[in-house]
């Protein structure tokens, strides 16, 4: 009897033949590099410089990658904040999986550092770490530096100058109105809505 070859299927799925040959697919993301949804962004990514907390360099550039909804969620808080005097400054967003290791190799406390056998939400790409510039540029006053891992840090701390209080009001208000919120223990750190449904991601900031 005579086959109709058009009949046959494939005995290997793609998939499966890629992983024969050795090859993994891509994984599948919605990252989108922030200065190309927001233009005006400002940028300070510390963890591609030496000047953070583990004192060495844990990105091979100083881009920065958010997930698609929160890119545009913040490009939204940029424009409210810029209609009350002031832009955004960002210090970190999407973190791959191996950098957060790293983190947790010289600093293995979870006060301070995700643990990586559960993630970062900055793993998720759906965290953001900023502060907030006046429309000239210059960073404001603010209740401590970036990773001041102290009280001063917190929320709740009062005991520093009224425009520090203020600034960190503003910068929380701006966000929580584009549906991001905000931690108790650091003043800088948001998460954008149905960020613990998203997964984990491992892609290096070079493979972007
Ligand atoms: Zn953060």
């Amino acid at each position: 009897m005579k086959r109709n070859v058009f009949s046959i299927r494939p005995a290997f799925s793609p998939v499966l033949l890629l992983a024969i040959l050795g090859c993994q697919p891509k994984p599948a993301h919605d990252l989108v590099e922030l200065n190309r949804v927001i233009p005006d962004i400002v940028l300070d990514i510390r963890y591609a410089t030496t000047n953070n907390f583990v004192g060495e360099a844990l990105y091979p550039s100083a881009r920065c990658f958010l997930a698609k909804e929160p890119a545009k969620a913040l490009k939204k808080v940029q424009a409210d904040l810029k209609q009350q005097g002031y832009r955004l400054k960002v210090f970190d967003g999407y973190r791959p999986l191996s950098v957060q290791k790293r983190m947790w190799e010289i600093l293995p406390d979870d006060r301070y550092v995700a643990d990586p056998a559960t993630g970062s939400n900055h793993n998720r790409a759906y965290s953001v770490d900023v502060t907030l510039l006046d429309l000239d540029g210059n960073e404001v006053l603010m209740p401590s530096a970036f990773d001041d891992f102290s009280e001063r840090a917190h929320m709740d701390y009062m005991d520093c100058p009224a425009g520090a209080i203020r600034h960190r009001q503003i910068l929380h208000d701006a966000m929580e109105r584009h549906g991001f919120s905000g931690i108790d223990s650091e003043w800088w750190h948001f998460n954008y809505q149905g960020y613990k449904d998203k997964p984990v991601l491992d892609i290096s900031i070079d493979q972007l």
